[in-house]
């Protein structure tokens, strides 16, 4: 049985009706986090996020850990976060609401359509090495308005087509393995498509969470938010993870990252594909050029 089985049977041991009817028993609420182990493992953390997720789509939050002795607390001593999640900028989405945690607990990344470029890499890794967590999670979110654009191929302007780019290529990806889908459809997958290309972003261009991922020390999983439901749907880990950690780092192929500084754009990750040119600025339009080019990786 995998984790992710053993995980889900657990919890739908604990909550039979958690899955298909809304559950009407109080769901568990685990140890505060300062009476747990100083470190807890992945699957600890991977349950603490479900049983929070549980709470708050069942209108059972507890709102613990948001009160002042929790702020003193964690300035005094330090953050001490249990996961790193790199997640989507939109409103309806509050990470900390959503796992129902409190101060302290989580590491959250939020940026637009949750890309995984240099600076949210950057941040990732402060979160996995520095502050150690077991686990990182890229949260998408259904109805996410970046992927819908880049499916739509809407005309942005200012800085966001240099933000848009990266999530071209999960549209790409969800257009090629589902060919006739309705828009609605496909931007359900195309957001799905894209928290794993984010995920392969960041296995790809982090030696230092690869290094986390290859020595059992991080998990790296997916999920999508459902903002109508309150829902968090699991995705687990990325389905080509293994051969992802054995590609060349894209900082060995360009120089560390620095291979575009006047974009702030870390080079792009297939070797297959030419270098990146953010000064393009229409998603649809890129979506074109990107045709043909990319590789199957991103899969789902
Ligand atoms: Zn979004």
């Amino acid at each position: 049985m995998t984790m992710t089985a053993f995980l889900l049977s657990v919890l739908l041991g604990l909550f039979p009706g958690l899955s298909s009817a809304r559950a009407a028993q109080p769901v568990p609420v685990p140890a505060a986090r300062e009476e747990t182990a100083e470190k807890p493992s992945s699957a600890e953390v991977l349950t603490r996020l479900r049983l929070g997720n549980a709470r708050f789509s069942l209108g059972q939050s507890t709102f613990k850990g948001i009160d002042a002795a929790r702020s003193r607390e964690t300035a005094e001593n330090g953050q001490k976060p249990i996961a790193t999640i790199l997640s989507c900028s939109d409103s309806r989405v509050p990470v900390e609401y959503i796992f129902d945690q409190g101060l302290g607990d989580l590491f959250v990344v939020r940026v637009a359509g949750n890309v995984s470029d240099t600076d949210e890499i950057g941040s990732i890794e402060y979160g996995t090495e520095h502050l150690g967590t077991p686990l990182l999670l890229v949260l998408g979110h259904t109805k996410c308005g970046a992927v819908t654009a880049v499916v739509q191929g809407d005309s942005v302007h200012g800085k966001i087509p240099l933000l848009v780019d990266n999530i071209g290529p999960a549209v790409q990806t969800a257009r090629e393995k589902n060919p006739g889908l309705d828009e609605k459809d496909l931007i359900s997958k195309a957001i799905e498509a894209n928290v794993f290309r984010s995920i392969e972003d960041i296995l790809t261009g982090s030696g230092m969470v690869r290094e986390l991922v290859n020595e059992k020390k991080l998990r790296v999983e997916g999920a999508i938010y459902d903002i109508a439901t309150r829902e968090v749907h699991w995705l687990g880990t990325h389905p080509d993870q293994a051969n992802l950690l054995a590609t060349p780092l894209k900082e060995e192929k360009a120089g560390e990252g620095q291979a575009a500084p006047a974009t702030g754009h870390a080079p792009v990750a297939d070797e297959k594909k030419p270098a990146a040119e953010p000064e393009k600025t229409v998603p649809g339009q890129e979506e074109q050029k990107e045709e043909h080019k990319e590789g199957p990786t991103a899969s789902h």
